[in-house]
């Protein structure tokens, strides 16, 4: 079992699919790194000793405090605002593997859902610095976003079902 638990991933390296035991996938979530633009790092060793990677958003952040633009350690505030920023990638992520998945069969859907990760990962970025006219007009193109998938996710749905 290939384990490292500096970064706080653990994953079975028996049950690890092909791509993801070549490193091509995330052993979280399952990303396709040759279709999905996340940065991801090395988080241990499949079953052949190959290197296998996770998602960068997965990854908890250092433990606290103590680094080069707070040597005294960060101030609450900028500690909360770094999870959210994470939580809101992190997210982004999840919808790019959704529009993958969704990709071959309906392509529309697809994008909507490519436009929502994009959004997402602004959102993220606008969370990190935290510039509140940034932060309003990131947050509003992120919910126009989502809303527009969901409308056509639920339009998916009623055809399925008529
Ligand atoms: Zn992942």
């Amino acid at each position: 079992m290939a384990m490292e638990p500096t970064h706080g991933i653990t994953f079975d390296a028996a049950s690890l699919t092909e791509a993801q035991a070549d490193g091509m996938a995330c052993v979280v979530c399952s990303a396709d790194y040759m279709r999905v633009d996340v940065p991801s790092i090395p988080v241990g060793t499949s079953a052949t000793g190959s290197q296998v990677f996770a998602c960068e958003s997965h990854v908890e952040p250092a433990a606290e405090g103590k680094s080069s633009s707070w040597p005294e350690g960060e101030p609450a505030t900028v500690r909360q605002a770094e999870a959210e920023a994470r939580e809101v990638r992190d997210l982004a992520v999840r919808w790019a593997v959704l529009a993958e998945r969704f990709r071959s069969r309906d392509e529309l859907l697809a994008r909507a859902m490519d436009d929502v990760a994009r959004s997402m990962t602004d959102l993220a970025t606008a969370v990190a610095d935290d510039v509140p006219e940034v932060l309003d007009g990131a947050t509003a193109t992120a919910r126009a976003r989502l809303d527009a998938s969901r409308a056509l996710l639920a339009v998916r749905q009623a055809e399925g079902r008529s």
